[in-house]
């Protein structure tokens, strides 16, 4: 791989960390509370070597069978490694997730839970998880919606689900820190403590209203290519 972009991607890194670092710090937390997650997807497995190299261990992926395709070697390569699935799961797709995740931020309905519960049960290993929440009440958009969250929170508990926190997307044309504030306070009214909140453009943001995880593609790797 070219050392251009080996250079780039750790120059992207220090940046994004250092960004974080003073958000958590104008904002009296502790940047060490914060984790940066390296979405890594549509990028090449030499990309993630690269953020490898600069220290970067948490990545996340969009889609099972891309990951399939990139990071077994990786993890077997690199033990630290820690992958986040932060996109949606189809119930046939569990068994395959939780052989390669280890972490999945994106369970959003019952059938959803179920089934990582029964699989969990049969592996004897949970995986951490987080709910996403539509707190844009997006038709077309992942999550649980918000009025049935708390509901929905109960139920993976009494499933024995590893629960952490909450995720959500907020909708591109509304301010994202309404949509920070409301995941907070479903979290806080429900003593869950993890917040998977903030993306390249609104990662600070993300941080000042509480973020635990922030998701970190195009600032780390640069522009997606346009997929087909
Ligand atoms: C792609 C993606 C990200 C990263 O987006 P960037 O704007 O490139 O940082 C974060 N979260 C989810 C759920 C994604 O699908």
């Amino acid at each position: 791989m070219a050392e251009s972009l080996h250079s780039d991607i750790a120059g992207n890194l220090a940046e994004v960390r250092a960004r974080i670092a003073a958000a958590a710090q104008e904002a009296g937390r502790d940047p060490r509370a914060v984790t940066l997650v390296a979405v890594s997807k549509v990028h090449p497995a030499a990309a993630v070597e690269a953020a490898l190299a600069a220290g970067q261990t948490v990545f996340g992926e969009n889609r099972v069978q891309e990951a399939q395709g990139k990071f077994p070697a990786l993890k077997a390569a690199h033990p630290d490694l820690r992958l986040h699935l932060i996109g949606p799961l189809q119930t046939n797709k569990v068994k395959d997730a939780l052989a390669l995740f280890d972490v999945i931020e994106t369970v959003d309905r019952p059938k959803l839970a179920r089934a990582l519960a029964k699989e969990a049960a049969k592996r004897g290993a949970a995986p951490a998880c987080y709910i996403q929440v539509n707190t844009g009440e997006e038709p077309q958009k992942a999550g649980i919606p918000p009025g049935e969250a708390d509901a929905f929170i109960a139920e993976c508990r009494d499933l024995g689900l590893d629960l952490r926190g909450l995720m959500c997307i907020p909708p591109v044309e509304e301010e994202p820190s309404l949509h920070f504030a409301f995941l907070r306070e479903i979290a806080q009214r429900n003593g869950l403590e993890g917040l998977s909140m903030g993306m390249s453009g609104d990662y600070e943001t993300a941080v000042r209203f509480g973020a635990t995880l922030v998701r970190v593609g195009t600032g780390i790797f640069g522009a997606r290519p346009v997929q087909a």
